[in-house]
């Protein structure tokens, strides 16, 4: 007989994990305001709020971690980390950052200004804040079959090149770069195939323009390459990822999403004059050029990661598991956004809450009702999450109201993916007598979501 899926690794070290009483939780998130951002780890049995920093380093990392340079200038540690970068990427001027967000506010302060438009496909929430905290414009291009979240096509993450197009005859002048987010995380983790940053790039060019990737999920967008897109079945990742770079002018990375590591991140460009002009924001703002935010031994852990990452075996038992979730949500006839994506199961809120109106937070409230259930913490990617319009300052219900369920890396077991299921099935079971949501009753100005207070209507 065929031998059944089995995972590439086996384990070394655990951590235990304890379940809680309704009544418990009842309690612990009320005094959170209803934003599971504010709990306690402690108070979650299951934790899919994100896949970022969360996954659980190999032994090879931690063994690397020994191997700290810690050296102010020219670390060693910062060799290794910048030459494993340039063979992976191409891209030969490396400055590390403590994360992704940082890079990204490294990189735009000498960017992007007043005025400007930033287009591409879904810019990730701190893409968006960096962008539109400068009086900016981020401009989403993203095909409109991305919002329709029952239709399968392969790279629903991809740019629509007659959006761009438009964008850069509109906003010529105004346009520092382009920027595409690969895997498409705001539209459900969804890849971006390389005809598109080909055609993308080709764009770009003919305008004069540069092209930035936003790289947190680069590797799993590889592994949808190899397995979905004709021409590419025999490549491994590393080839495909030395394609998908040779299509962009440079790119801003959160290391804790595709380098599995804790806390880390970097911008990284093929431009001299990019490298120069960002050097000076990074000294200011993170460390200096060959340390950015971090330690020696976290480059070491990071390089290692990078590497790692970039092999077919890990990438296929990482997206196994989002497909194998998927797969159960299948069987329970649950809506999500299709088909799975890299790194996480986007559950479509306003097709099972149907009687909770836009105006209360679908999304956000069938979080509340998970984590209730089960002890199990996902996070909405949805209405709060986009904030309101920086000019009308209405909420934006333009966009996909989703419950994100983002799987860490090598730290679950499909068993817990089970009980996420199972816990799902339970609330969508009584789905029809949740007839309310919450309401905001504090908010920031920007990126509300982490912070937002809400109560249960
Ligand atoms: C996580 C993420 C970022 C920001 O990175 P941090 O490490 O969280 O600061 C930017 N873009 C995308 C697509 C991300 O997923």
């Amino acid at each position: 007989m065929e031998l059944p899926f089995s995972e590439s690794f086996r384990i070394k070290m655990v951590e235990p994990i304890r379940q809680s009483s309704r009544a418990e939780r009842e309690a612990w998130l009320k005094e959170a305001h209803y934003n599971v951002f504010q709990l306690r780890a402690e108070q979650v049995f299951i934790d899919l709020l994100t896949d970022s920093g969360t996954g659980a380093m190999s032994d090879r990392q931690w063994s690397a971690m020994m191997m700290g340079d810690e050296s102010y200038a020219g670390a060693r540690s910062f060799f290794k980390f910048k030459d494993t970068v340039t063979r992976i990427t191409g891209f030969p001027y490396v400055l590390p950052t403590h994360q992704g967000r940082a890079a990204e506010n490294v990189f735009f302060s000498a960017t992007v200004h007043k005025g400007d438009v930033v287009p591409g496909n879904s810019h990730f929430d701190t893409t968006k804040g960096h962008i539109e905290s400068r009086g900016a414009l981020a401009l989403d291009c993203t095909i409109d079959e991305a919002k329709n979240t029952q239709l399968e096509i392969p790279f629903k993450g991809n740019v629509d090149p007659k959006k761009l197009e438009a964008a850069l005859n509109e906003y010529k002048d105004r346009i520092p770069f382009i920027i595409i987010t690969c895997t498409n995380n705001t539209a459900g983790g969804q890849p971006v195939s390389m005809q598109n940053l080909r055609e993308c790039y080709a764009l770009a060019q003919k305008f004069g323009k540069r092209v930035v990737i936003d790289s947190a999920r680069f590797a799993e967008n590889a592994y949808f390459i190899k397995t979905r897109e004709k021409g590419y079945e025999s490549k491994s990742i590393k080839e495909i990822c030395r394609e998908m770079f040779s299509y962009a002018d440079g790119m801003t990375m959160s290391a804790k999403k595709d380098a599995i590591v804790n806390m880390g991140g970097f911008f990284a460009t093929k431009h001299a004059d990019w490298y120069d002009a960002a050097k000076v924001f990074c000294i200011v703002n993170e460390g200096y050029i060959t340390y950015g935010g971090m330690n020696g031994r976290d480059m070491e852990a990071l390089a290692v990661g990078l590497d790692e990452n970039t092999e077919f075996d890990n990438l296929y038992t990482r997206i196994h598991q989002v497909q194998y979730l998927g797969a159960k949500l299948d069987e329970y006839g649950i809506p999500y956004q299709r088909p799975a994506g890299g790194h996480a199961i986007f559950v479509d809120a306003t097709r099972i809450l149907t009687n909770v109106p836009k105006e209360e937070f679908p999304a956000q409230t069938l979080t509340v009702e998970l984590y209730l259930e089960a002890g199990i913490r996902g996070c909405e990617i949805g209405y709060i999450l986009a904030d309101r319009d920086p000019e009308t300052k209405q909420n934006r219900f333009g966009g996909l109201d989703l419950l994100r369920l983002a799987i860490p890396r090598r730290t679950y077991t499909d068993n817990h993916m089970n009980v996420v299921a199972a816990a799902l099935k339970n609330v969508f079971d009584r789905r029809e007598q949740i007839k309310h949501g919450v309401k905001i009753t504090w908010e920031a100005p920007i990126m509300r979501h982490f912070t937002v207070q809400l109560e249960r209507l």
